[in-house]
């Protein structure tokens, strides 16, 4: 047995299922909206948040069902990772695949989920849900990501 965390001695494609979603802080960052730039590629956050989002826990309203729900929703896999250049430098997801580890606020780390926020990673405290009416070139924001 060791006790070497699994996020330090597996790689992305070497975890179980549930060692994949736990990685997962609930930042939500990824669930904000996002322009891009047709010329440069160069993308825009906005502090509005997917209406599917839950503000409550943070995270998503129909996980299962978001591909289908969302059909713009970035659904990470291993293999996928490299295309989505986009997310957020803090997510557990990219930083592992850039070999850069996990930081202390991430709740695997911390032991606690309130961490996030703490750190200043939550966009809950940020931004509110988009509705139809929602002109997200007004709501282009730096979130510094
Ligand atoms: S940015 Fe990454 S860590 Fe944050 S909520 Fe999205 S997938 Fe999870
Ligand atoms: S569908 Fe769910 S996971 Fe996807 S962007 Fe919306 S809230 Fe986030």
């Amino acid at each position: 047995m060791t006790d070497t965390p699994f996020w330090q001695r597996k790689r992305l494609d070497e975890m179980s299922p549930s060692e994949w979603e736990s990685l997962c802080d609930h930042c939500g960052k990824c669930c904000l909206h996002k322009l891009e730039d047709a010329e440069t590629g160069e993308v825009y956050y906005c502090d509005v948040l997917c209406h599917l989002f839950e503000m409550q826990t943070c995270s998503c309203g129909d996980y299962p069902n978001r591909a289908t729900r969302v059909p713009a929703c970035a659904v990470l896999t291993v293999d996928n990772i490299p295309q989505f250049g986009w997310m957020p430098k803090t997510c557990a997801y990219r930083r592992l695949s850039e070999g850069r580890g996990l930081p202390d606020w991430h709740p695997l780390v911390s032991g606690d989920p309130a961490s996030v926020a703490r750190a200043g990673h939550s966009v809950r405290s940020r931004a509110s849900l988009a509705d139809n009416d929602t002109d997200l070139e007004q709501h282009v924001t730096d979130w510094d990501l």
